[in-house]
């Protein structure tokens, strides 16, 4: 008799773009009695704690917290600088993108949406033209996603404040980075980035429920001209807090900072250009097994120009049903979970299956990626999807190279 063993006994890889996978130092920090929330340890951890968020976000001026996700930190941020009746612009290159444009709207502004579609970064001669038809200024707010998770794309957020200058629009430059914070170069204050948001499930490698909004002195201006801002939201009592309780409106998320402190300690002992350069390295070995893959049959990555990926996170397709038959595959047997594909078909659509992301942010090594790549290749294998040979190859050059 001959036994065909299940091979998803031992640690996991959740390789989803978030939540991601949480180093054990976080999980040990949070696994802690309830602290005293009046004195003592975590409020004296506050003000190094937003030092380190700003750090993280390179930036001298303001960090707030929020107990919520990244959508709460969408909320959050406009409800600050947009009043109903203003108008915002949102380039949106997929799935988040909109979603933002879309809180925008449910807050009573008039979103203006350039669709750029699920596959292409931001068109930077695109908002200009749009920049340049609105002379009247009216245009209160630029909505950017950093890195669209559902396609994995990267726009260029320097490039955007420079033709923002260039049209000498004073509107704000808002950007969203979620999916990209401590993964890809995010540089808030030298890249002129007024307002950014992020949460705390992806690169800052926390449980989901934090969300970070960050802001400068000039949208600092625009909340003070806001006609009216609600109580929760307001970010002018958490960004000056000197109770603990005034940094979150209420009651802290006691153990999400005790996770948080770890985490954002990690990333600085790292150095966060050797995070960037760490998540650099590991994502060229991933897009390497990809191109020798896709050489036969019919993966593909869904950014083709290699300046206009994320290191965070890869979106894939392959043919016919075979994404989710893959990504079923290497968690049953394997104990690898690969991500599902996001916005890239309708619910429906039984097309939605050829598509699935891979997830490679915040604590995430050499040895692991290549057990995904390894992973996904068996996969293949035993389904029998057709691809191309020297992947692993590729990857492990890559990686011996680096
Ligand atoms: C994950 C993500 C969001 C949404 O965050 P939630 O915590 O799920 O609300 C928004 N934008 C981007 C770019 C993301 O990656």
């Amino acid at each position: 008799m001959t036994n065909s063993p299940n091979l998803s006994h031992g640690r996991g890889y959740l390789a989803i773009p978030g939540p991601s996978v949480m180093p054990e130092a976080v999980l040990q920090a949070m696994h802690r009695a309830a602290p005293n929330i009046y004195g003592g340890e975590l409020v004296e951890a506050m003000p190094g704690i937003i030092a380190d968020l700003k750090r993280v976000a390179r930036t001298k001026h303001y960090a707030t917290i929020y107990i919520g996700n990244g959508h709460a930190a969408w909320e959050a941020a406009l409800s600050n600088v947009v009043a109903p009746g203003d108008r915002v612009l949102v380039p949106a290159t997929g799935r988040f993108g909109h979603g933002w444009g879309d809180v925008a709207t449910g807050l009573g502004a008039e979103a203006q949406v350039i669709d750029f579609g699920k596959s292409s970064p931001i068109d930077l001669d695109r908002v200009a033209e749009a920049l340049a038809q609105d002379k009247d200024h009216e245009i209160k707010a630029v909505l950017a996603v950093h890195v669209d998770t559902s396609g994995s794309v990267l726009s260029d957020i320097k490039g955007l404040r420079a033709v923002m200058d260039a049209a000498g629009h004073p509107a704000l430059l808002m950007v969203d980075c979620i999916a990209s914070l401590g993964c890809d170069q995010f540089e808030m204050d030298a890249w002129g980035v007024d307002v950014m948001v992020t949460g705390c499930q992806k690169g800052l490698m926390v449980p989901p429920g934090c969300s970070f909004v960050f802001f400068n002195d000039r949208a600092q201006a625009v909340r003070d001209a806001m006609p009216r801002v609600s109580r929760y939201w307001d970010w002018n009592q958490r960004s000056t807090a000197t109770e603990f309780w005034q940094y979150f409106n209420g009651t802290g998320p006691t153990h999400h900072l005790f996770g948080l402190q770890v985490a954002l300690g990690m990333i600085h002992d790292e150095g966060l250009e050797n995070v960037w350069a760490r998540h650099g390295v590991l994502a060229r070995a991933v897009w390497a097994a990809c191109d020798a893959w896709s050489t036969e049959g019919d993966l593909r990555l869904n950014i083709t120009n290699p300046a206009h990926r994320s290191t965070a996170v890869t979106a894939l397709r392959l043919g016919g049903s075979d994404g989710t038959r893959l990504r079923n595959w290497v968690e049953s047997e394997l104990g690898l979970t690969l991500g599902i594909g996001l916005g890239m078909a309708e619910p429906n659509d039984p097309a939605r299956d050829a598509f699935f992301r891979l997830g490679h942010m915040g604590h995430v090594n050499g040895q692991m990626i290549m057990g995904l790549l390894g992973g996904m290749q068996a996969g293949m294998s035993s389904l029998g999807i057709t691809h191309g040979r020297g992947a692993l190859d590729a990857a492990a050059e890559v990686i011996a190279g680096h």
